[in-house]
């Protein structure tokens, strides 16, 4: 029998409800929930919904790591700086341990360089390729310390 919850094999694994779904629980997911004598079963989707619930890893921030932005011109820029430093699309590949076709396709912009790949090419062509985001312009119409209350004495 294995747990229906956490899918741990266990012996001691009974019929237990939690947030109102029955299901097979060891004896540690039971403490989320409470023991029952008769299972129905329960659709599976139901059952992952609250394994979800109790089990989800707090949400990626995924505004991390985003302070720093590609420039949007990577590919010329790339592309001009191995020009200057003399090499081939397969001598930078050698020298940053890609393959040339992956140089090409960064280089024609069909391919967007991963961040070890952006660092690798700083490195050995001396560019610099990410560039911060810029924040979004705030409108803030403060119009130089007038309150309504201003206007309203004034007329
Ligand atoms: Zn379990």
């Amino acid at each position: 029998m294995s747990c229906e919850l956490c899918g741990r094999e266990s012996r001691g694994c009974r019929a237990g409800v939690i947030d109102g779904v029955k299901m097979m629980l060891c004896p540690d997911c039971m403490r989320h929930g409470e023991g029952v004598k008769d299972v129905a079963p329960t659709p599976t989707g139901v059952k992952r919904a609250v394994f979800q619930r109790i089990r989800r890893s707090p949400p990626k921030d995924v505004y991390k790591g985003m302070e720093k932005g590609l420039v949007t011109n990577w590919s010329d820029v790339i592309k001009e700086a191995r020009k200057k430093k003399g090499l081939s699309r397969e001598e930078l590949g050698f020298k940053i341990e890609e393959r040339t076709v992956t140089i090409s396709k960064v280089e024609n912009g069909d391919l967007r360089p991963s961040d070890k790949m952006i660092a690798k090419l700083e490195k050995e062509l001396g560019i610099s390729l990410l560039e911060k985001v810029k924040e979004v312009a705030t409108t803030h119409h403060s119009s130089a310390g007038l309150t309504l209350g201003d206007f309203i004495k004034h007329e």
